[in-house]
C-alpha cells in the first residue's frame, strides 16, 4: 500500500483471539449478500502473533466446554474448520473418541484455534494495536460511509490508518488485581503465570502463594505444587473453601444459543434470576476433579507429615511490600481479623477480570453511542451498539455484553452462533444501505 492509500474495509475486527477468529471464518462461510461483492475484511491484533491465553496453558489443564462448541459447529456442522475436522487432519480422530472425553486440554484447543488461524492469517495483521478512531474529513462528494481506524506498530515502525465500515470489537477480559497492588517481577496476576515463571530459576522460588478462589487460582496452586517440589505454597483464599462449578446438563442450558435470546428479551427478573441462580457455572468456582485432587494433595501431606501445601481460608491479602527479591505480604483473617505476615518469593493474583470495555476504544466518538439508565452502551440484539444515528458506521462488540446478551459474553461456548448473527447483520445493513441510496455498494477499494 502507497503512502497516500488508505484502504476501505468493510470490516474491521480489532483483536484477533477465538472471538475474531470465529468471525473470519463465519464471514468465509457467509452465502448470499450482494452477488461478486464478497464483503472485505483486515483484522488487528496486539499479540506479535496468534495466542489464545498463552501464560495460563498449564499442564492438564481442559476446557470448561465440550469440544463441540468450537469456533464454528453449533453455526455449520459442516464447516472445514470444526475441531472434528482438525483431528482428522492431525491424525488424532480415532484415539480422541477411544479417549471419550468431551474437554480436550487446553493445550489442544490451543493447537485447533492456531489450525484455523493458519487459513486466515494473510487477513491479520499482527503486532498491531488499535489505539483510537476519528472521522475522516468529508472532502469529496457525498457523505463518508466509514470511520478511520489507528493502528500503531507495536514494534515501533509508527501508526497507520485503515477506513472500516465496520468495526468489531473483540479485545477481551483485563486483568483485575486488587485496588493499590501493583504488578512486578514478584507479583503477578494469574495472566502473566508462565512468561514470569519461565523468567525465574525455580530453584529460588521456595515459598509461593495464590491468592483467589476460582478455577485459575486453583489450577495455579497446582501447578506450583507440582512445579516446585521443595517450594512451600500457600492458597490464601477470601471464602471458606472452593466452590464447585456447576456443570450438570440443565444448568448447562444457560449457555445455550437460546438462552441469549431468554436473556436479551426477558424482563429485570429474568435477567436477575440467570445471575442469581446460575453464577456458580462460571464465577469464582473451581472443577470438582480439581478440588479433590488438591483435597488429597493437602491430607496426604497431612499423612506423611510432610506439610508444604497449605490453604489460609476466609483470609484476604491487606497489604504488599516489596524488598529486593522479596515480597512481604500482610493478611487478614476474616474470622479473628487478625493480622499475619507471609513473605514470598512470587505471589500470584488470580483475582479474575473485568469485562470488555470499548469506551477507550471509541475515545470522543464515544458521545454519539447510546447506554441505558446504569450508563452502560445499549446493544442491540445484533450486538451493535446503538447510536444516535449520526455515525456513518457502525460497531459490533463480542464481548462486553453481559448486561443485554447474558452469560455468554465473555466466553467460547456461543462464538460461532454469534459471529454468524454479526456477518448476516453486517450483510444486511450494506444490503439496505445500497437500496436506499440505489448505488452499487464497492468493496475493498482504495481511496487516495
Ligand atoms: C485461563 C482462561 C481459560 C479460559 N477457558 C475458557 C473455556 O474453557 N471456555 C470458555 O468458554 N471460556 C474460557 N475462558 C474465557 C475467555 O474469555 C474466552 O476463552 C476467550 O478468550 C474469548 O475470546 P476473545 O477473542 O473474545 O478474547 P481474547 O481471547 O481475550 O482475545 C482478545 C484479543 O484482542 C487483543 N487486543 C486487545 N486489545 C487490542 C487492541 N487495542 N488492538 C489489537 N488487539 C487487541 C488481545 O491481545 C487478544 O489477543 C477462559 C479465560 C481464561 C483467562
Amino acid at each position: 500500500m502507497g503512502t497516500s492509500e488508505i484502504e476501505t474495509y468493510d470490516l474491521v475486527g480489532v483483536g484477533f483471539g477465538p472471538s475474531n477468529l470465529s468471525l473470519a471464518v463465519a464471514l468465509e462461510e457467509h452465502r448470499g449478500g450482494i452477488p461478486g461483492q464478497p464483503l472485505t475484511a483486515a483484522f488487528f491484533e496486539r499479540q506479535p502473533s496468534f495466542g489464545w491465553h498463552r501464560n495460563m496453558l498449564l499442564p492438564h489443564t481442559t476446557m470448561q466446554i465440550s469440544f463441540l462448541k468450537d469456533l464454528v459447529t453449533f453455526r455449520n456442522p459442516l464447516s472445514r474448520h470444526s475441531f472434528v475436522s482438525y483431528l482428522h487432519s492431525v491424525g488424532r480422530l480415532t484415539q480422541f473418541v477411544n479417549n471419550q472425553d468431551f474437554f480436550p486440554t487446553r493445550q489442544e484447543f490451543h493447537q485447533y484455534l492456531e489450525w484455523v488461524e493458519s487459513n486466515f492469517s494473510h487477513q491479520v495483521s499482527y503486532g498491531s494495536e488499535v489505539t483510537g478512531l476519528r472521522l475522516p474529513e468529508n472532502s469529496g462528494p457525498g457523505r463518508p460511509d466509514h470511520v478511520q481506524v489507528e493502528v500503531r506498530d507495536t514494534g515501533g515502525s509508527g501508526t497507520r490508518i485503515v477506513n472500516a465500515r465496520n468495526l468489531v470489537i473483540s479485545t477481551g477480559l483485563v486483568p483485575r488485581m486488587p485496588e493499590g497492588i501493583q504488578r512486578d517481577e514478584r507479583v503477578w496476576h494469574s495472566s502473566d503465570l508462565l512468561e514470569r515463571f519461565r523468567g525465574l530459576n525455580g530453584d529460588d522460588l521456595k515459598n509461593v502463594a495464590v491468592v483467589g478462589a476460582g478455577q485459575s487460582a486453583a489450577e495455579i496452586t497446582r501447578f506450583f505444587h507440582d512445579m516446585l517440589p521443595h517450594a512451600q505454597v500457600t492458597a490464601v483464599i477470601p471464602s471458606y473453601g472452593y466452590s464447585v462449578a456447576d456443570d450438570t446438563p440443565f444448568a448447562n442450558q444457560v449457555f445455550d444459543p437460546s438462552a441469549v435470546d431468554d436473556y436479551y428479551f426477558g424482563t429485570e427478573l429474568t435477567r436477575e434470576a440467570f445471575w442469581r441462580y446460575h453464577r456458580n457455572t462460571n464465577y469464582s468456582v473451581v472443577d470438582d476433579e480439581l478440588i479433590r485432587d488438591l483435597h488429597k494433595r493437602s491430607y496426604q501431606e497431612d499423612v506423611s507429615g510432610h506439610k508444604r501445601l497449605q490453604f489460609l481460608n476466609l483470609t484476604r491479602v491487606a497489604a504488599v511490600r516489596r524488598a529486593g527479591t522479596e515480597t512481604r505480604v500482610t493478611l487478614r483473617s476474616l474470622v479473628e481479623g487478625e493480622s499475619r505476615e507471609l513473605e514470598t518469593d512470587a505471589l500470584v493474583f488470580a483475582t479474575g477480570y473485568d469485562s470488555m470495555e470499548p469506551s477507550r476504544l471509541l475515545g470522543d466518538l464515544d458521545q454519539h453511542f447510546l447506554r441505558n439508565q446504569n450508563g452502560l452502551h445499549r446493544v442491540e440484539r445484533n450486538y451493535r451498539i446503538a447510536t444516535t444515528g449520526a455515525l456513518p458506521f457502525d460497531v459490533y462488540l463480542q464481548g462486553g455484553t453481559e448486561h443485554t446478551h447474558g452469560l455468554t459474553s465473555s466466553l467460547l461456548s456461543n462464538l460461532a452462533i454469534r459471529s454468524g448473527e454479526i456477518v448476516k447483520s453486517i450483510e444486511q445493513r450494506r444490503t439496505e444501505r445500497a437500496l436506499i441510496h440505489r448505488t452499487p455498494v464497492a468493496a475493498g477499494e482504495s481511496t487516495s
